[in-house]
């Protein structure tokens, strides 16, 4: 995978997957050829049956996930795309929020990345081309409830925007919202990908949102990544060209010097955008569920996430000890406030007893949350 680092203290990943996988009979889809135009001089390769392509890079590699995110593989999706966010977990607190798995892994490598253990055994980059049946699946569920609001996100399993320069799914996607009544999307990244987004005219129903960290942190747990002004610049050109923009601190990560560092990401979030004319900022704490620990001491040995200590939840997953996560997010909701009063800000997935301890309130009680869980 090549790196470019010229000029940047943060190796900058432009992408071009080493191999192009092709499932059998996806020729006949309009975006299988608008991606294989985009790639004109990488090797494919057909297969029939994606777990053999799998068993050979499990069988050939130490870095299984590492290695599955060099090729890319294009694929039919067989099941139901839409599903409700995994947020509705024990315990916790859910924002209404729905998922669709257009595309697995990620070009990008967080060390905190879940995938590391959910693609363990399935790590290879694919990327679905029938998006016709995803736009007729949504458009039945869609106008068979039509007094619900749907808030649908594609960054589940991967980075919404980060190769939309050669899986141009907004190019589909953003045309489709735009004539929903009761839907919006929600493209969650880390990118500066949207010149599909700045090309296109109608910004209706579209929200994109960037997950923030201080600098500091990117540069030692988000690989890969563009940096911090990289991400506000696009930030930025979405929101002059019309979209919606939110921002996501999550996950927050409390090395030493945390509160100086979160201080100044506020800073520079409020300096270099409108504030008042952001949607939502959300907190989110470092969270993982048990399996994933190994893996990401094997793959990044430098990483500073366990510094601290951890503790299981209702969810199973383990995040900071209780008072430490109320201290960050009442900290750095104050930040937040500290500059903008009319900022709505939410915690993601986390309990009703946080959220009275950050905020004085649960989430349904509050007018303004209300309406964002029910958008
Ligand atoms: S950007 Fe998201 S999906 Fe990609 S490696 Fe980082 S955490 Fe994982």
């Amino acid at each position: 995978m090549p790196i470019n680092t010229k000029g940047s203290r943060h190796p900058i990943l432009k992408y071009k997957p080493d191999t192009l996988f092709l499932e059998e009979g996806i020729e006949e889809y309009s975006l299988t050829q608008e991606i294989l135009s985009r790639l004109p001089d990488v090797p494919r390769q057909g297969f029939q049956d994606i777990s053999t392509i799998t068993e050979q890079i499990i069988s050939s590699q130490y870095d299984v996930f590492g290695a599955g995110k060099n090729s890319l593989a294009l694929s039919r999706f067989k099941g139901s795309f839409l599903k409700k966010c995994p947020g509705i977990s024990p315990g916790m607190v859910c924002c209404n929020y729905y998922i669709v798995s257009l595309s697995k892994n990620c070009i990008y490598d967080c060390s905190y990345c879940f995938l590391q253990d959910f693609l363990d055994n399935n790590p290879i980059q694919v990327a679905y081309v029938n998006i016709e049946d995803l736009l007729s699946e949504l458009e039945e569920v869609f106008t068979q409830y039509p007094d619900r609001n749907f808030r649908v996100g594609t960054g589940e399993l991967t980075d919404s925007l980060a190769i939309d320069n050669i899986v141009p799914y907004t190019n589909h996607l953003i045309p489709f919202f735009n004539q929903q009544s009761n839907a919006v999307l929600e493209l969650k990244t880390k990118s500066d990908q949207i010149s599909n987004l700045l090309n296109h005219s109608d910004p209706t129903n579209i929200i994109v949102s960037w997950s923030l960290n201080p600098q500091t942190i990117s540069e030692l747990e988000e690989k890969g990544t563009p940096s911090l002004t990289q991400r506000l610049e696009a930030a930025r050109a979405c929101l002059d060209k019309g979209y919606r923009i939110g921002f996501h601190f999550d996950p927050i990560i409390l090395i030493p010097g945390w509160e100086a560092a979160y201080k100044q990401l506020v800073d520079i979030l409020c300096d270099t955008l409108p504030i008042d004319k952001v949607e939502w900022v959300s907190l989110g704490s470092f969270r993982y569920r048990p399996n994933l620990k190994s893996k990401i001491i094997n793959r990044h040995p430098n990483t500073h996430l366990f510094n601290s200590e951890h503790f299981p939840g209702k969810d199973g997953k383990f995040r900071y000890f209780r008072p430490l996560r109320n201290q960050a997010y009442k900290t750095i909701r104050g930040y937040l406030t500290s500059r903008s009063k009319e900022l709505s800000i939410y915690l993601c997935m986390e309990t009703n007893e946080i959220w009275e301890d950050v905020t004085g309130k649960t989430p349904r009680s509050d007018k303004k949350l209300d309406q964002f869980f029910d958008l």
